[in-house]
């Protein structure tokens, strides 16, 4: 089921594009479904779950922080996250660097903008995103490009506008950044969101099934 779900996703999909499989909430034996059918990318957005899940699965996964991360608990996953995507201010990102020296290794991440227009917690402002990215200096963090969630809507022009939003300010910023990674889209948008520039979609119940 999980096999057939995975594989029916990524027939859909460009090959350059890269896919997180969200398994937030499933238990163990789900995503060692999904990585028997090869995948290698799984998202979680709990520290206490990725950790946990981590020490049980292969180590060859890469695992993708993409919930709201608390500072004082980077630590728990800077040895062995992969990309973190939820970074939303500079104190976090100077967290994310200072545990990553603690590790000796670089940590891959991307800024989170708030593209949505509806009430959403977390997310950097278009101008927030420009003051890290010109006043970065962190040695021990790799800022990749950008992760953005767009409303929950039926409105596939709002839903649009959104997306076309983030990936614009992505585009501007590419190349003198070097950037490689525009997460948008999950289950119910990823079609849209690829037609408007996303290299790497987030999807979770389409390969998994509901979460309660
Ligand atoms: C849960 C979650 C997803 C996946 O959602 P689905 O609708 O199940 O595909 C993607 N991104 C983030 C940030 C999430 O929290």
């Amino acid at each position: 089921m999980i096999k057939d779900n995975l594989l029916n996703l990524l027939e859909s999909i460009p090959d350059y594009v890269n896919l997180v499989a969200v398994s937030k909430t499933k238990p163990i034996t789900n995503l060692l479904e999904a990585y028997e059918a090869g995948q290698r990318d799984f998202g979680e957005n709990k520290v206490q779950d990725m950790a946990d899940k981590a020490s049980e699965l292969p180590q060859n996964i890469r695992w993708h922080m993409i919930g709201h991360l608390q500072r004082n608990k980077v630590k728990y996953i800077a040895p062995f996250v992969s990309l973190i995507h939820s970074v939303d201010s500079i104190r976090l990102l100077t967290e994310i660097d200072k545990q990553g020296k603690k590790y000796n290794r670089v940590i891959d991440c991307l800024l989170q903008v708030r593209i949505a227009q509806e009430e959403k917690k977390f997310g950097l402002t278009f101008n927030s995103c420009s003051e890290i990215i010109n006043q970065n200096n962190c040695t021990h963090v790799r800022i990749r490009g950008l992760m953005g969630m767009a409303s929950f809507t039926d409105n596939q022009a709002q839903v649009e506008s959104e997306f076309n939003s983030l990936a614009q300010f992505y585009k501007q910023h590419q190349e003198k950044y070097e950037w490689d990674t525009l997460s948008m889209g999950m289950s119910g948008d990823y079609p849209l969101a690829l037609t408007c520039g996303s290299t790497m979609i987030r999807v979770g119940s389409l390969i998994f099934g509901e979460r309660k």
